[in-house]
Order: C-alpha cells, then structure tokens, then sequence
C-alpha cells in the first residue's frame, strides 16, 4: 500500500483544507464509500498510473462544492491495475469530515474511487481490501486510534455508507459492500471485548453481588481474565447471545454493545438499586 500527502498528489493550496481538527481517540468507526457521483456512472474502478490518481483527487477537491471545496473525505483509496492499492489524503485523519450525516466526527470516511455499484469489481480487491485493513490496524494498535471499530455492524468491523441510518444512498455500490467484511483490524481478542462504559456498567453490577465473588476469586475491576469470565457469565445468565448481540444479528443497523449496554442499564438499575 502506498500512501500519498495533499502535497504529493498536488492539492491546490489555494483552497485550505476544511474540517476540524479532531483527535484520534475520538474516532470509533470507519465508514465505507465510493467516489460514485463525482463522474457520474460507469466511472472505472481501476488506475494505472499515479499521475492519474493525482489528477482525480486534485478534480476531488472541487467537484462537491456543496460540501466545501476540499475533499470531503478523510481519505481515498485507489485500486490500482497491477495490485497496489494507493491511499491518498483528503483532509486526512485528524480533521472533521463531509461524507456522512451525523458521523462526521467520530467516522473516518474513507472513499473508493470509482463506481462499485455500476462497476466490477477490480481484479486484485480482495487484496487491496486487506491492505487497507492492515493500514487501519496499524492506526488501531500504534497510533492512537485506540477506539477505532467501537461502533460498527453486527457481524463486520466497518460500516458502508448505506447502512447508516441518516443515509439514502446506494454507496458504497454492491460489489464493494459485499466485501466489507475482508476489512478486519480489530483483532480477535480485542474484537470480543465491550467497550469501556458497558464494560464498567458490567462490572459495578457484577461487584454488587453478595457474595463479590465469581469462581470463588473477587471481582478487583481489573480487565482481566476473571472479570472477563465473570461477565461472560453474566451475559449467559441475562440470556444475550454471544458477543452481546440480542436477536439483532441481521439487522445491520443494530450495534453489538449499545444493546448490550441498553440491557445492562435496565439490569444495574434493579441490581444497584436494590
Ligand atoms: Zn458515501
């Protein structure tokens, strides 16, 4: 994978970048588009040249002017004819977007160039798409995108566009959406475990039992291996299916943790409140 800064694909300095800064530890989801309606359909989904991947993002920072002239994505990404996969800065991972309603903040947006609902898909994708996942890792594990796939579908590490409830849009296009789920950062580990808040939430409910005590060993409210078994236990007994998910596996709307945590609000509530 190759990456490539506003400089080198030659963003015209003349138009500033836009956005907010924001942290990286803000962001708990990576949404998935497609570059589509800038050139209308049947835009091809391969390049072969980086001279024609630099023209198409300068053409990027002034083809929404709607959205401000920059490039309302955080990134795009190029698949390139023999493999590569190039990925180029829009306003790059540190400011706020224009790609998706309501998620501009906490979403990295990252866009495909080219039309993957009218479009095949390119040769090499299913290896572009796990370059990507391994760059996205690397922002996960080493650089501060610590909370990176908090939010995300039941059943994939990352969100297209049409699945975000604001949206009515067909991006990022069928042959793309139906590879979402290559793009996997988050590893296994990680991936089976709650978010901080429903975590806590689990483990003051679990601390207020009489006795305090799961396998004969105390709660201390470290994460760890016996918390970890305790609230597993915990989600047996309250009947959640595994990872959190209640009868909502095919819903694609349906986060894993919000429902837990919205079960587990009902359940403290009568647990502390006793
Ligand atoms: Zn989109």
């Amino acid at each position: 994978m190759r990456l490539l800064g506003r400089d080198e694909w030659g963003a015209d300095p003349a138009l500033p970048r836009r956005g907010h800064q924001i942290g990286a530890s803000y962001r708990t989801e990576v949404i998935i588009h497609h570059t589509a309606t800038v050139d209308g359909k049947g835009a091809p989904n391969e390049w072969g040249t980086l001279e024609a991947v630099k023209l198409r993002m300068r053409r990027l920072q002034t083809a929404r002017p709607d959205l401000g002239l920059d490039v309302p994505y955080n990134m795009v990404a190029f698949c390139m004819r023999d493999g590569d996969l190039v990925v180029c800065e829009g306003r790059g991972l540190n400011r706020t977007g224009a790609h998706t309603r309501d998620r501009n903040r906490t979403a990295l947006g990252i866009a495909f160039y080219g039309d993957f609902e009218a479009g095949p898909a390119p040769r090499y994708f299913d290896r572009q798409l796990r370059a990507l996942a391994s760059w996205l890792r690397t922002l996960r594990n080493e650089l501060g995108f610590a909370r990176l796939g908090y939010s995300r579908p039941a059943d994939r590490q990352v969100w297209g566009h049409r699945e975000i409830r604001s949206a009515r849009t067909l991006c990022p296009g069928e042959a793309l959406q139906d590879r979402l789920l290559q793009i996997r950062f988050i590893d296994e580990e990680d991936d089976t475990a709650m978010d901080r808040s429903t975590w806590k939430l689990v483990q003051k409910a679990l601390q207020s039992q009489e006795p305090p005590l799961y396998a004969g060993k105390r709660i201390d409210g470290l994460p760890g291996g016996n918390t970890n078994i305790a609230v597993r236990a915990f989600e047996r007994r309250v009947g959640l299916e595994s990872r959190g998910v209640i009868g909502e596996r095919n819903n694609p709307n349906a986060s894993i943790w919000p429902a837990t945590r919205e079960l587990l609000f009902s359940t403290a509530a009568g647990v502390l409140g006793s």
